[in-house]
């Protein structure tokens, strides 16, 4: 609970327990590789500190990761290569390349080389057409994570009406799909900068999420008495890191908020973990899971 009465949805808390089963299940399996690979081109902070976090916790998950760092000045058909060879290799079960990719560079023309089984970011073309399909295939880590948050906290969402503010390939347009999914069944509305009267849109809303990168966009009047709230903006200012909500008032009216950071960040790798496991699995490297 936040101090208002909201309950707090943690996700620093369900990636340690989605960690825990990863490590449990690959255990009990007699510890079968299964292998995360990660391509950094150049030395975007963040981006370092991002590739850092999921390689510790893929070891937590008792995976392997093997990682390939490529200066900022590697030329397009360089990263190419790596990514190709990764993609050749059966030892691999999943490949992320750190995007953004250096200025100059087409990150388009590299994803394009990961199939669709090893793409365990889910952005490729292939598996967003999988995606819109409904077909077998991996889905984007980010709007994945805010979906495992609402289940886990038990947050309805069919017949709910869901509010996704941005509309980016990455975020935004899958979390809308994730939503109005045959069995999730909430009606969601996609919101982006040319919505005019957001705040009239998002009151309507029982589940808003906030990914359009604006500090502190969502305030209190956004949000409907009880509803849920989750926050996937990053912002970086004085103050330091900062979410699309605005916490401190939205935590006076919602029913379930996420914390900034501890919430969508964490999730985003511990989906990203999960998918590196059915990627195996797909690739034939991992039992299936015997249903009881
Ligand atoms: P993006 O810049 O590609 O898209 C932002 C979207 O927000 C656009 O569709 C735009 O129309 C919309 N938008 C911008 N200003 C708006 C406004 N004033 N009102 C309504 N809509 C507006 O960004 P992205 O890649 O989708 O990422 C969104 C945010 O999420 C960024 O802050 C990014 O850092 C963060 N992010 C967080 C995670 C995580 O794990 N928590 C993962 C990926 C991205």
């Amino acid at each position: 609970m936040s101090e208002a009465g909201a309950v707090l949805m943690d996700g620093n808390r369900l990636r340690d327990e989605i960690v825990n089963e990863l490590n449990a299940q690959i255990t009990a399996a007699g510890r079968p590789a299964v292998c995360l690979a990660t391509v950094l081109v150049g030395d975007d902070k963040p981006s370092r500190i991002y590739v850092a976090n999921k390689q510790r916790k893929a070891a937590e998950a008792a995976m392997e990761s093997r990682h390939v760092e490529l200066d900022a000045e590697t030329s397009q058909s360089e990263v190419q290569q790596v990514v190709a060879d990764l993609a050749a290799d059966p030892a691999v079960h999943g490949i992320l390349v750190q995007l953004p990719l250096p200025e100059g560079l087409n990150p388009d023309a590299v994803l394009e080389l990961i199939p669709p089984e090893k793409d365990v970011d889910g952005l490729t073309p292939r598996s967003m057409g999988r995606l819109v399909r409904g077909q077998q295939g991996h889905v984007p880590c980010t709007p994945l994570g805010v979906m495992r948050l609402l289940e886990r906290y038990g947050v309805a969402t069919a017949g709910k009406r869901a509010v996704v503010i941005g509309r980016s390939t990455l975020v935004g347009l899958p979390q809308v799909l994730l939503l109005g999914r045959k069995g999730v069944d909430a009606t969601p509305t996609l919101a982006h900068s040319r919505t005019p009267e957001l705040r009239e849109v998002c009151r309507q809303a029982d589940i808003i999420v906030a990914a359009a990168g604006i500090a502190r966009l969502v305030t209190a009047d956004f949000v409907q008495p009880g509803a849920a709230v989750i926050d996937v903006g990053i912002s970086r200012t004085a103050d330091g890191i900062v979410g699309d909500v605005d916490f401190e008032t939205v935590q006076q009216v919602a029913g379930a908020v996420t914390p900034m950071p501890g919430g969508t960040g964490p999730m985003t790798i511990a989906c990203l973990l999960q998918n590196t496991l059915s990627a195996a699995q797909m690739q034939g490297a991992f039992p299936l899971a015997v249903s009881a």
